[in-house]
This record gives C-alpha cells, structure tokens and sequence, in this order.
C-alpha cells in the first residue's frame, strides 16, 4: 500500500514552528517512501478560520519548500459529503440524536464534578425511542461509542497506548445547527483521501481513540498514527508568542533560510548520532518518524541562527542571493544597478548572521549615502580633503578589481604618510554614510567606479563644509 500523510492546519492563525515541525516530519515521511503529501485545511470553525492565515499558512509552506501532491482541500467545501456519513451512521445506529438540554447536561455535570467524577455524558438518549422535534430544539447527533472493552493506539512514535472505552463518552458528531465537529469531519476526511499515516501534535492523543472508534463503525481500517511532541520554550513552558517569533514568515522577515529552519526543525525531537547538519537530501535519506524522540524538545534560538550562518556561508550564492532578493525588495531597495546580489552574497556570506543583516549592510551597494551620521562625520573626514582628493585621483586610474582597489588606497596613505585606516575611514564613510562597511576593497568593486567617484565628490564638499 503505498504511503498517503497529510498536513491538516486550522487556519485560525499563521503557520507556527510546531505546525510547520508536524508539516516536515509528515512531508518526509511520505517523500521517503514515494508516497503522496495531502494538505488540508481545516476551516470548519468559521468564527475563527481566515482567509489571511490560509493564504499566510500557504505561502510559508511554500517558502519552506513542503510542496504538498494533493489539496488543499477545504473542510468547509465537504459539508455535502460530512452530511451524507451522518445519515450513514445515524441509520446504520452508531449514531443518535441527543435533545438533552443545556440545562440538563450543566446539571449532569455539576452532579459528577461534585462526586468527583471526569464530567461526561451518561448516554441519556443514546438508547431513547425519540422523534424529531420531540423535545423543541433541534437535537445534536452524538456517536455510539462502544462502552465495553478498550481500544488501543499503536503509535509510531509512543508506542502503545491503551484507552478503556469506558472512559469515553458518546461524543457530539453534529451540532443542533447540523455543523460537523473535528473529529467527525477528520475520520471522512482521512479515509476519503487514503490517509495511511496521520502525523500530528500530541494535542490530539486523546482524540484519537474516539477517531478510530467512528472508522470501525465506517468498516474503515483506521490509519498509523504518529504523534509528535510539544516545544517547549528555554523556560519550560509551552512554545508561544511570549517566546519571540513563532511563525514561519516572520523567520523569513527577520532573513532566515528556509534551509535552516527545515534543519532546524527536523533537528528538533529527532536526532541521528551526532550530526547536526541535515540538508533535504540527508533528511530523506536518514529520518525516521519512528525515531521522533517521546519527550518535549526546547526551542534554541542560538542553535537556529548558528545554521543560518552555516547555510548563509556554505549555500551556492545564486541559492543564497533569490533569498536576498527578497528582503531587497521588502525594503525597496532597487537591485537593478549595482552589483549582482550574487556578488553582494560573496562579499557579505563570511560576516552576516541573516539576510536582514546582509540587506541591511548593502543598502549602499545601491543607493548614495541618504544621511551621514554625524559622528562619523566629525571623526573621520574633518581635515580629510587632502585624502579624498587624492582617493580621487588614484580611483579614477584604478582597475576596478579588488587586489587593484586595494594597492589604489595604499598608494594613498603611503603618499600621505598616513596609517591605512587614516585613508580607509574617510572613504568608508564617503561610501556609506557612516563608519562600517565590509573591506574597503571589496566595497568599493561593489558600489562600482562612477558612484564611488561620486560619493568621494560629495564627502569632499562635506569636508570642506566641517573645516569652515
Ligand atoms: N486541524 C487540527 C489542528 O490544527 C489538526 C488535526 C489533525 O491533524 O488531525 O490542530
């Protein structure tokens, strides 16, 4: 039987690390075995389902590269088919209007709580001769959970698990409103698309009993299932907001690699040795969901931006550059002359920790100096006519090669007798605006002869302005 895993996401926020840790494992998962990645988007909450978290839960999937075979199907676009298995099931007896009211289930529970007893439903109309209508409101359906015996989850992940089916009640399937709950819509959904594997968050472990009871009554096989632990953040608590950045896209703002998220997160619950670096082809090849660790993992953000240095340094640049382009174009910064981001990468790969850095870093690559910042300016070009004049002579012969670039500024501060830097800094801040920049060669082969004759211009009329 060949492998069908999907990624089934409410879209009632913006695509996480643990739902997009759940998305990798259950893409790899199918990947590894020639199977099929279904996504399917679970929307029947319509209060809090919205079209911005589909389409941002789209777009992170696709920036980290978890292309899925199939979907996305919507939940709310099935109502038909959910409607159909309920008849199914109410005929065949597994299932069972249920009139009682709210008042009568808030007694029930009150009752059971002050015995000290889980709060369930005690099955008051599951064996009642009812008519339609018979008690005013429209009735909810509940499932004919079996009451005798257990049921037991062979998880991929946790083993076996073993639930009394005592323990649980006859859940609502369909409310008075004739909506689908959860746990009805997933079982059609899953057997309908094929699903072999459901690789989720162990949030559901409780529903999973419940899931297979209703496949049983649908002559279903239920499917493997895998839950996948929590993340914790470094305080032990559960991974939120509070923790910093949680979404996806907002790793991508901040100039992150897919690369190195997807490591990441592979990384996190699961290990192979020691090996910390785990490109596609080495996660494919080495994962395995049967070796997702049981317990919670803590979220490292030390860790994750270590590999994004590692993938910013070791990627090929064209690879490293489209992301650049990226953040180029966020910041409205027009690449069209200039460098090519390909070169931009080359120069900046061995220094940036994010391509927010590196975007930032290459503004000027781009564009002149908007500002000058004024300490720089008073540090380093008061008195420095005499250096820019002569940068401009030795740049305006110069080859526009780095080695070149570099004996053009030494030849200066060996004519003026000054230390390099007394030449470099100066220059630094005609390119830029301010006093940092990568070496003084490799910036000026980046901002390219013109603007650098340019911007010297500039500074020099600066400087003449600070010595009046
Ligand atoms: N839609 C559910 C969630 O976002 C996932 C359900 C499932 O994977 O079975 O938590």
């Amino acid at each position: 039987m060949s492998v069908v895993t999907r990624f089934a996401p409410s879209p009632t926020g913006h695509l996480h690390i643990g739902g997009a840790r759940t998305a990798l494992f259950s893409w790899l998962h199918a990947r590894q075995h020639g199977g099929r990645f279904v996504l399917r988007v679970e929307d029947t909450d319509r209060e809090r389902s919205e079209a911005i978290y589909v389409e941002a839960i789209l777009e992170g999937m696709a920036w980290l590269g978890l292309g899925h075979d199939e979907g996305p199907y919507f939940q709310t676009q099935r109502f038909d088919r959910y409607r159909a298995v309920l008849e199914q099931l109410l005929a065949s007896g597994h299932a069972y209007p249920c009139y009682c009211s709210r008042e009568r289930l808030a007694a029930l529970r009150e009752a059971q709580q002050a015995r000290g007893e889980k709060p369930r439903y005690d099955g008051y109309c599951r064996d009642r001769e009812q008519t339609a209508g018979s008690e005013g409101d429209p009735p909810v359906i509940r499932f004919r959970t079996p009451r005798e015996g257990s049921i037991t989850v062979h998880d991929l992940i946790r083993g076996e698990i073993v639930f009394d089916n005592a323990e649980l009640d006859d859940l609502i399937i369909a409310r008075s409103d004739g909506t689908p709950t959860y746990n009805f819509t997933v079982v059609i959904d899953d057997t309908d698309m094929g699903i072999t594997h459901v690789v989720r968050g162990d949030d559901h472990i409780n529903n999973t009993p419940r899931q297979m009871h209703i496949c049983q009554a649908l002559a279903h096989a239920p499917p493997a299932y895998a839950h996948v632990p929590m993340i914790l953040g470094a305080d032990g608590k559960r991974l939120s907001k509070r923790h910093g950045a949680v979404s996806v896209l907002q790793y991508r703002e901040e100039g992150y690699l897919p690369e190195a998220l997807i490591n990441y997160l592979a990384r996190l619950g699961w290990s192979h040795g020691d090996e910390e670096i785990f490109d596609r082809d080495a996660l494919l090849a080495h994962f395995r969901l049967t070796a997702v660790h049981k317990a919670p993992s803590s979220f490292n953000p030390d860790k994750l931006l270590w590999l994004n240095q590692h993938y910013i340094k070791t990627l090929p640049a064209t690879r490293v550059a489209a992301e650049l382009a990226w953040q180029m174009d966020r910041r409205q910064i027009d690449v069209r002359e200039g460098p090519t981001l390909e070169a931009v990468v080359e120069a900046y790969r061995e220094r940036a920790k994010t391509l927010a850095e590196m975007a930032e870093g290459s503004r000027f690559f781009y564009a002149d100096p908007a500002e000058y910042d004024p300490k720089a300016l008073r540090k380093h070009l008061v008195g420095a006519e005499a250096v820019l004049d002569a940068l401009t002579e030795q740049l305006t012969a110069a080859q526009w090669t780095r080695p070149a670039l570099h004996e053009a500024v030494e030849a200066v501060a060996t004519a003026l007798t000054l230390k390099l830097g007394k030449v470099a800094q100066p220059l630094r801040v005609a390119l830029t605006g301010t006093s940092v920049s990568p070496p003084i060669d490799v910036s000026l082969e980046l901002v390219g002869r013109e603007a650098t004759l340019r911007r010297i211009a500039r500074a020099r009329e600066l400087a003449a302005g600070l010595a009046a």
